[in-house]
């Protein structure tokens, strides 16, 4: 059998490094082409060792003598810079991991659609900052994305091969992560510690902060309705504690078709990784006799307002999700370096909304500008509520 060829975009992340650890137990199915990340050169270097790569990319500049040190006599190239990224994204791989966190990983993930690869989606804000220009673009080149995100590979899953005018609703779940229970008033002194501690799930710091303020189920609507073509008012978020039905999809005729597993994400990324082939993972296997019941309840909007920000900004389209996701990044970033209070970030990102005016973008260059000028918005807000 051939062995499939695979780069990993954002290798040293939590999706990254669950990644790595799928392919390298079938190194009889994989051959790594391309690792990449933003600055740990020593996770990057081994793994690129490990794996055989053939290129290593680093982000920061200045750590490339470093990475071209650890990687002198291996056979792997280091590199850094767009040029390197892009061919992470777009060279020899047929299937490329898109693991980077944030609006960053937009420029490579569009690389890798516009060459006809097949994606494999982790990286969802590239899918709401931009998602109409991806979809087309995959059109276009004839590349194929497949849905890494939990929720996404569920209903991925549940679709299958149904008509998607027969689907009445998409139903993502979602935990409600570790503030599930508290009031206002308790989440205004919540710290980064405490917001990254996710009940179920081990992710990087920025969707943890994001799942504790359902931030994260808000992206997802605006990712689904993207990926699926399916609008608002046929898709609803229900709090589901025990994370094991990942989504469901209703279909016309009241059948109900949900996802189950472990929350292990190395679940839903074997699927895209073997896709439409299924491969084993080393992932708990589900005990529901063990797990005895799962529950269920609406989300609360005036706990959690992100969720309902974030499906105006759906509704309202255009520049919208650009400027929810950037302001978004940096109130989180800003949280996690203490100079922000919890609650301060919906606020920032609703300001953000009222204040930064744009048209819609037409192409990646002016969702790009938008992000930035957005970032910059809410660096001023911020400055604002802090003086
Ligand atoms: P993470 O922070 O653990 O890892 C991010 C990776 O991106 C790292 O390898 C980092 O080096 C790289 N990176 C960060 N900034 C970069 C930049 N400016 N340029 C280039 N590379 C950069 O994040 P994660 O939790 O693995 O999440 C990755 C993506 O997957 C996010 O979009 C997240 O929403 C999505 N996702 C993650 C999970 C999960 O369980 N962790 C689940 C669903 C979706
Ligand atoms: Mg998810």
């Amino acid at each position: 059998m051939n062995r499939r060829k695979i780069s990993i975009l954002g290798a040293t992340g939590s999706v990254g490094t669950s990644t790595l650890d799928l392919v390298e137990r079938r190194s009889d199915r994989f051959e790594v082409i391309a690792l990449t990340a933003a600055s740990k050169v020593g996770e990057l270097a081994d793994a690129a060792i490990r794996t055989s790569a053939q290129l290593a990319v680093i982000n920061d500049p200045a750590l490339l003598p470093e990475l071209q040190r650890r990687l002198h006599g291996s056979g792997c190239r280091a590199a850094t810079g767009r040029d390197a990224l892009t061919e992470a994204a777009a060279g020899e791989a047929e299937l490329v991991m898109a693991a980077i966190v944030g609006c960053a990983g937009l420029e490579p993930v569009m690389s890798a659609i516009e060459s006809g690869r097949t994606v494999a989606l982790a990286n969802k804000e590239a899918l709401v900052t931009a998602g109409q220009l991806m979809i087309a673009a995959a059109r276009r080149a004839g590349a194929t994305i497949l849905p890494v995100d939990s929720e996404h590979n569920a209903i991925f899953q549940c679709l299958a091969d149904n008509r998607s005018c027969d689907v009445a609703k998409l139903v993502l779940t979602a935990s409600g992560g570790p503030f599930r229970s508290r009031s206002r008033e308790e989440m205004a002194a919540v710290t980064p510690e405490e917001a990254v501690a996710h009940p179920n799930w081990s992710m990087g710091a920025k969707i943890s902060v994001d799942s504790a303020t359902m931030m994260n189920k808000g992206l997802e609507l605006i990712e689904a309705h993207h990926l699926f073509g399916v609008s608002s008012d046929r898709m609803e978020v229900l709090v589901h504690p025990q994370s094991v039905i990942h989504s469901m999809v209703e279909y016309v005729d009241g059948s109900v078709l949900a996802q189950l597993g472990s929350p292990d994400m190395r679940i839903p990324i074997a699927h895209a990784l073997a896709w439409p082939e299924r491969m084993e993972t080393p992932a708990l296997k589900l005990d529901l006799a063990r797990i005895g019941s799962l529950s269920f309840e609406a989300p609360d909007l005036d706990r959690f307002p992100a969720l309902r920000v974030a499906r105006e900004a759906m509704e309202a389209g255009s520049a919208a999700p650009i400027i929810l996701n950037a302001a978004n990044e940096e109130a989180v970033a800003a949280f996690l370096a203490r100079q922000i209070g919890f609650l301060d970030i919906i606020r920032t990102v609703e300001e953000a909304l009222t204040r930064t005016s744009a048209t819609p973008p037409h192409s990646i260059a002016e969702v790009i500008d938008i992000d930035r000028r957005a970032r910059s918005m809410a660096k001023e807000l911020m400055s604002e509520m802090a003086a």
